[in-house]
């Protein structure tokens, strides 16, 4: 449940009721508003004798939150989340793109795109070093190799970075290198690493599970802020359908749905959940038409040769005519992102 306090209410107020709930040993989480001030209470509310509560100075009213999902509740916390990702935001007036590679290959190829996606304005290297792949017997990343790559092409570019973890000992070399970690869609519901990466300190990238409801991906989000962890952002990267013509189905009305339920930024991943570069490009202007805080984009220096996920990587090329085309969409919906039209890639540019 949540206690709105009636506006301007004293400071006092506000503490009086926040000891109340905390002496019958459950905790609190405050939302301060320009007016209004909003307990949240997380715990076991059996404990609570809740019948005198309204009678408490300056309580407006107290709402249930039937949600079994509390700190990622848009109720908890009505204004939206704004995150910040090494030097870079995901949040309300911007539109973070995440580019890169599916797997880091070698330092010289993940160079080369960091470079590249960075002028055609990324604002996010993404790069996998550990690969959840379907078969044991492809390409499975470069681990910590990779990860020491990412740094190098973070800080090179000045571009923020991410790379999926997927399991403890990742996360603890994830921590060294890069910015934000992903927890991939296979593991959307692996609740002892779901925790591990709240205690990480890194803000985490939740993709949706194959299968998964909305519901059981904000509950997902609430294992990672249960752990302290506040800095979730939510990718929407399609789900399982009975439709073959696509490799996932991007679920674009899960946008709106999930501005109405979380206050946690969400960006689409048009690459995963096409499988083809084709459609890549009206899958990124729908996701922005429907409110995405951002994309995540699969770009590869030559998409025939690409260790994973070639099919659906676009080139430089056509990465950049994307991003060309995505201005008018993001300015319509009240976002911007920055480009960077310097020097060219100096790259070897294929398969354009
Ligand atoms: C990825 O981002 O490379 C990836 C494997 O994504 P997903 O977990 O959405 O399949
Ligand atoms: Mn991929």
């Amino acid at each position: 449940m949540i206690i709105v306090m009636k506006p301007n209410a004293a400071q006092q107020s506000i503490d009086s009721v926040v000891s109340y709930i905390e002496n019958n040993g459950l905790s609190t989480h405050l939302s301060a508003g320009e007016e209004v001030t909003i307990i949240g209470i997380v715990g076991d509310k059996t404990k609570l004798p809740t019948d005198n509560l309204i009678s408490f100075k300056d309580v407006d009213r107290i709402v249930p939150v039937t949600e079994t999902y509390k700190l990622a509740n848009r109720k908890f916390h009505p204004d939206p989340s704004s995150i910040q990702v090494g030097n870079t935001w995901i949040g309300p007036g911007s539109m973070s793109i995440m580019a890169g590679p599916c797997a880091v290959e070698s330092e010289e190829q993940l160079m080369c795109i960091a470079r590249a996606v960075k002028k055609s304005g990324a604002s996010i290297l993404r790069g996998g070093a550990y690969k959840p792949r379907t078969s044991p017997y492809s390409f499975q990343g470069l681990e910590e190799e990779g990860l020491r790559y990412m740094q190098t092409a973070g800080r090179e570019t000045g571009l923020a970075t991410i790379c999926e973890v997927v399991c403890q000992e990742a996360i603890d070399a994830a921590v060294k290198y890069v910015d934000m970690i992903q927890i991939g869609a296979r593991n959307m519901q692996n609740f002892i690493l779901l925790k591990e990466a709240g205690r990480s300190g890194l803000p985490v990238l939740l993709k949706r599970g194959l299968c998964a409801t909305i519901d059981e991906w904000l509950n997902a989000a609430e294992y990672i802020i249960a752990e302290g962890n506040p800095n979730v952002v939510l990718c929407e990267r399609g789900i399982r359908t009975f439709e073959t013509a696509t490799r996932n189905t991007l679920d674009l009305s899960a946008i709106p749905v999930l501005k109405e339920k979380t206050h946690l930024p969400v960006i689409a991943d048009p690459s995963h959940s096409t499988g083809s570069y084709k459609y890549v490009a009206p899958m990124a202007k729908a996701a922005v038409a429907c409110g995405a805080d951002g994309l995540m984009i699969e770009v590869h220096n030559n998409p025939a040769c690409a260790l994973s996920d070639g099919p659906q990587s676009l080139t430089f090329q056509k990465f950049d005519r994307l991003t060309r085309e995505l201005e008018p969409f993001c300015a319509l919906a009240g976002r911007s992102f920055e480009r960077f039209d310097g020097q060219a890639s100096d790259c070897h540019r294929t398969g354009e």
